[in-house]
Formats: C-alpha cells, sequence, structure tokens
C-alpha cells in the first residue's frame, strides 16, 4: 500500500513537472482542490472528451449534442432536489479541527475490515501453500469469522442509518464513528462533534443588486440543463425515442474532503448523457448501457481485471436501479462513472415545478407519456486520472538506467509525434523543418533540436508521445528517417512519404472508435 501512495505521490509531481496538471493560482500558492491543465494536460483531456463525444453523438444516430449554460433558473434546482437534499453529512474533530464525511469515515471502517480479512487469508496461503482451500478456510477460521461478523454488523448499521425513514439518521452516524473508535488521522482522538448535513452546491448571486438580485447556484451535474432541454431537443430534432442527448460541461461541488488531487474537485468537468426511453424498458436498457460504457472504458486497452462494477444497495430516491464503473487506481477500486436508472423523476418534477406538460407522444401507441431516463455520467477529471495511473512507468532499462513513460493510448497522447535533426548542422534542421511543418496539418506534432537525442527521446516518452523521427545524414541522401516506437523504443527506418499513413492509422480517435465498433 506504502509503495503504491508513493507511485501516486509521483503521479501528481510527474503531472506538474511536464504540463499536465497545476494547483489553480499556482503563484498564490495553490486553491483547494481546484486545479488548471496545463500544455499537455489540456490536449489529453480534449482527447478524452473526444473520444466520448464521438462514440456517443457521432455513432449513435439516435444520440445528439448540447451546450446548456452553467447558470439556470433557481427553481431548476428545488425541482430537482438539490436545494433540500443535495448534502454531506459532516463531522469535526475537536482537537485537529478537522472535517470529515461521517459516511466516509464509515466506509474506511468498513474497508479496514476488508483488509484485515484479506490479510489473514494471505498469512494462510503462504502457510498452506498448494494444500491451502480458501473457501473452506474463509468459513472456518475463527479470526476470519469474527472479523467478517463485525465487518458485517457495521456494514448493516450503515446500511439502516444511511435509509432511515426520514433521512440519513445523523445520531446514529455519530453513534457508529463512537462505537466503533474511529479515530481523527491527524489528531489520534475521538473527540468528535455531532454530525450535521452540509449543502455542497455554491451560491452566487445574478444582476445588480439595486435592481433586486436574485440567488443562483453554480449547477453541481450537467445533467439538469438536458432535463431542461428536453422538448426543446424532442421537437426541434424531430427525436423519436428511445433517443440520448449528451453534453460535457463544468460541474462545481462545494466538497469538504478533498483529497487525491484530481480525484474530487470543488470544479470539475462531466460528459453525461441522458437516455430518454419507454417506460417499463427502463432496465433492459440499463443493463444494455451498462455494458457499452464498460465496453467504451476497456477498449483502451488497460486490461479488463482493472475495473469493476459496484451496484448500489442504497439507491437515491429518484433511481430504480444503479451502479458505478470502478478503476483501478493506485488507491484502490475507485468510481470513474456512474450509471442510473433516474425514472421518470427529473422530468416529472421539472413538469410540477414548471407547469409546462413534459411528455412524449407515442405515434406507435396513439398515447402520451413522461419517458424514463437511463443516465451515463462520468467524470473527464477521474478519467484523465485512471488514464495517467494506467500508463506512468518508472522502468528499468537493461543499461541500469530508468526511464520514465507514460504508455498513453496512441489516440489519447498530447503529441503524436516528435521530429528532430539529428545534429543542429549540415541542413538537418532545414530538412526536420520542412518534414514538420508538413505533418502538422494532419496532427499534434513538435519540434526539437535542443540537447543530445537520447534526452529528447527521454522527454517525449515522459509525455508519452507515441513516435519520434530522426533526421540523419541519410535522410538527405535518400529521403528516410528513423521512426521510434516509444513503447518498444525500436527504430525502424521507413520513407518520409510513408509517414503521414503509418502514424494517422495508430493516432486518431477514429482507429480507437473503429475498435469499438
Ligand atoms: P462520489 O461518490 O465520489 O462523490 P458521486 O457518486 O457523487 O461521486 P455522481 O454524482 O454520480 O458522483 O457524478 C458522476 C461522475 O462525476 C462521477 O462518477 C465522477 O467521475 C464525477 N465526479 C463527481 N464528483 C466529482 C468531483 N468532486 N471531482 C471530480 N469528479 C467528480
Amino acid at each position: 500500500m506504502a509503495q503504491q501512495e508513493d507511485v501516486f505521490k509521483k503521479i501528481v509531481s510527474h503531472c506538474k513537472e511536464y504540463g499536465f496538471v497545476f494547483p489553480s493560482s499556482d503563484i498564490y500558492d495553490g486553491l483547494g482542490a481546484v486545479y488548471d491543465y496545463g500544455q499537455n494536460g489540456v490536449e489529453l483531456k480534449n482527447n478524452i472528451k473526444k473520444y466520448w463525444w464521438e462514440s456517443m453523438v457521432q455513432m449513435h444516430e439516435n444520440i445528439v449534442g448540447l451546450d446548456a449554460a452553467i447558470f439556470m433558473h433557481p427553481t431548476t434546482w428545488k425541482a430537482s432536489g438539490h436545494v433540500d437534499a443535495f448534502n454531506d453529512p459532516l463531522i469535526d474533530n475537536r482537537d485537529s479541527k478537522k472535517r470529515y464525511r461521517a459516511d466516509v469515515l464509515i466506509e474506511d471502517q468498513i474497508a479496514k475490515y476488508d483488509e484485515k480479512i484479506e490479510k489473514e487469508v494471505e498469512k494462510a496461503r503462504k502457510r498452506f501453500k498448494e494444500n491451502f482451500d480458501e473457501a473452506q478456510y474463509r468459513s472456518t477460521s475463527p479470526k476470519v469469522q469474527e472479523l467478517q461478523e463485525k465487518r458485517d454488523g457495521l456494514h448493516h448499521r450503515y446500511q439502516e442509518v444511511m435509509n432511515a425513514p426520514g433521512g440519513i439518521d445523523l445520531e446514529g452516524m455519530k453513534q457508529i464513528i463512537l462505537d466503533e473508535e474511529i479515530v481523527c488521522p491527524i489528531s489520534g482522538t475521538r473527540n468528535w462533534t455531532d454530525v450535521r448535513q452540509f449543502n455542497l452546491m455554491f451560491k452566487t448571486e445574478i444582476g445588480a443588486a439595486a435592481e433586486g438580485s436574485s440567488t443562483i447556484y453554480l449547477r453541481p451535474e450537467t445533467a439538469q440543463g438536458i432535463f431542461v432541454n428536453y422538448l426543446n431537443v424532442q421537437k426541434t430534432g424531430r427525436m423519436k425515442l428511445p433517443f440520448g442527448i449528451a453534453q460535457i460541461g463544468k460541474a462545481f461541488r462545494n466538497e469538504i474532503v478533498a483529497r487525491q488531487f484530481i480525484f474530487r474537485m470543488r470544479e470539475f468537468e462531466q460528459m453525461e448523457m441522458q437516455f430518454f426511453v419507454k417506460p417499463g424498458t427502463e432496465l433492459q436498457w440499463f443493463d444494455s448501457w451498462k455494458q457499452t460504457r464498460m465496453r467504451w472504458h476497456q477498449n483502451l486497452g488497460f486490461g479488463a481485471e482493472n475495473y469493476r462494477f459496484h451496484d448500489h444497495d442504497k439507491l437515491a430516491h429518484y433511481a430504480n436501479a444503479a451502479t458505478d464503473i470502478e478503476f483501478h487506481m493506485p488507491f484502490g477500486f475507485k468510481e470513474v462513472e456512474g450509471i442510473h436508472s433516474r425514472t421518470n423523476f427529473d422530468l416529472s418534477q421539472h413538469a410540477k415545478y414548471s407547469g409546462k406538460k413534459i411528455e412524449y407522444f407515442d405515434p406507435e401507441t396513439n398515447e402520451s407519456y413522461t419517458p424514463y431516463v437511463i443516465e451515463t455520467s462520468i467524470g473527464v477529471d477521474r478519467m484523465f486520472l485512471s488514464v495517467l495511473c494506467h500508463a506512468y512507468e518508472e522502468q528499468l532499462l537493461p543499461d541500469g538506467q530508468i526511464r520514465t513513460v507514460l504508455h498513453l493510448p496512441a489516440a489519447l497522447a498530447p503529441v503524436k509525434l516528435a521530429i528532430f535533426p539529428l545534429t543542429k548542422k549540415d541542413g538537418l534542421p532545414e530538412k526536420a523543418q520542412e518534414i514538420f511543418n508538413d505533418l502538422r496539418f494532419y496532427f499534434n506534432c513538435k519540434y526539437e533540436e535542443k540537447d543530445q537525442i537520447g534526452k529528447r527521446y527521454r522527454r517525449m516518452d515522459a509525455i508519452g508521445c507515441p513516435y519520434c523521427i530522426t533526421v540523419d545524414q541519410q535522410t538527405l541522401e535518400d529521403n528516410t528517417v528513423t521512426l521510434r516506437d516509444r513503447d518498444t523504443m525500436e527504430q525502424t527506418r521507413v520513407a518520409i512519404s510513408d509517414l503521414q499513413h503509418i502514424v494517422d492509422e495508430k493516432v486518431t480517435i477514429t482507429s480507437l472508435l473503429k475498435k469499438l465498433a
């Protein structure tokens, strides 16, 4: 675990050193849980968005895009339930003055029991070697059974307080924290305040005060922009059910426990798609979108073992099924995307609060109804983090040196091709520049002539550039260059005239979409 945390720290500093992610307002020492994307980060992020957008909008005839404003009529958030129910339960430690999410403290405690159980199993596996029968050990070891009982008891109590009839049972939560003797990781004490609810939406004012300003919110999710435009899009696009509306945009949450770098931010970006279906067909579509979205992730080639579904047993009041796609980050399996069957809750609520009829007339059955909705919601920043975590490697080379390389999928890499003259003389820079000027029309290229060639290769490895070409004396004679592959470090001699074709095939989003189809 400690080793994994180390790797994570290295990834965070790599992001800063190579222009992927900077703390926001860095010269003022940053702003908590807010980050800026640098020259390489913005390219990687744009490529992730492009992959998502094209796989959704371009590849599905019945999905269209939208770009709704961040500011919305304040009643939107009354109708959606965010004003009353978008709360986190918080608890403070009086000694360290640190604030925590009470639900996270309890979930971490459950995870600790799980870890202890796994440790026992691993110890036994080592002891019994090939005679080890894991299932039998789990069901008979008194130690494991005791831990399992404690874990299940805690899990059961936690479910009860989270699903209490009048909303989360805050006193019950505090009691669990006391009974489990959970301590503050900073002060090490159990000197806790009561648990309180805290709304996560940022508020601001619209209009000049003299004219009578009113309070509005920064949207905490992009989904509502889609729901309030359902009628506009359905009518003007003459959309027939089932159909979807996709959107990429910023969302804001005043997260209390901001940690793990860009995993939990206060300003972040979501890629959401709301898929409107006939009532009664929603669970079928839910399953189908689960599979489609998992394929999209696995298509990047990070290995199926690094993903899992986490089906929710606690459902939000509006949902009748929900799952997360979790990715194996250096700090454990974590949610990257949520897939929710949201029933007709949102459209019905907006109909109620706006007084407008929000329905679909079904020409096949001649009836009108409120469509049901399947939502797929993925955080761009979490996706970015999962890509980086998987790509990062400190590779020990045969000569004993270590190279830091990002094995980014070529289609997502910020720079696709680096072009180097071997030396700064004999007309090599001019020739290299000529190739650069030609190929920059097709993909993102970088020209570099500073430092020894080895150093230039390393710099490109560190930003995940899949290909480098070197222009040398032979180039002037026969118009060929060496093409170096980032992952294998192998070099092949290819004709300049073939370069565009060779590289293009590997680095475009189209190459990913074709694999997906
Ligand atoms: P969590 O339980 O981690 O707070 P959530 O279940 O509240 O997340 P959703 O409301 O389902 O998240 O949002 C959909 C997606 O938006 C998440 O899967 C995640 O990728 C992203 N997301 C949500 N909150 C944040 C955040 N604070 N920072 C970055 N990404 C986020």
